[in-house]
């Protein structure tokens, strides 16, 4: 019988600066500063984020490897430096016109920029370190 391939999970990080001001229509001046804080200073500021992406799937016989990390590299600094490092996220930013660039909404806007760009089913997560004691994870 054949030996089940082995599935290992592959993680590059990739770190940029972008500004952003967190902010709800649908919340009074009074609550977006109670909810986000310094995240709604009326002209934004910045952050220095830390980017993680694990692609996932069976070490290749031949390679062993899952995933090329210098090809995930090469993707993800193709995305985040087009479309994302040391931008105004609000301003300069399509995806965040109308969606509020909190670090979950930017997780889940990296995982679409990257999913386009890989093979079907190899990326698992996008983990996105916004302060030493804040990140999150999104998987799709
Ligand atoms: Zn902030």
């Amino acid at each position: 019988m054949k030996k089940p391939s082995r599935k290992a999970f592959i993680t590059r990080r990739l770190t940029f600066s972008a500004a952003h001001r967190l902010h709800s229509a649908k919340l009074s001046p009074e609550e977006n500063r109670r909810v986000f804080g310094k995240c709604n200073l009326p002209n934004g500021h910045g952050h220095n984020y830390t980017l993680e992406v694990t692609v996932a799937g069976p070490i290749d016989a031949t390679t062993g490897m899952v995933f090329n990390l210098t090809d995930l590299k090469d993707v993800m600094t193709d995305v985040i430096e087009h479309d994302i490092d040391h931008k105004n996220l609000n301003m300069d930013v399509p995806a965040f016109k109308t969606l509020n660039p909190t670090a979950e909404n930017i997780a889940a806007v990296l995982w679409d920029l990257l999913e386009k760009r890989l093979k079907p089913g190899l990326l698992n997560e996008v983990k996105l370190i916004e302060t030493e004691n804040n990140f999150v994870s999104y998987r799709g």
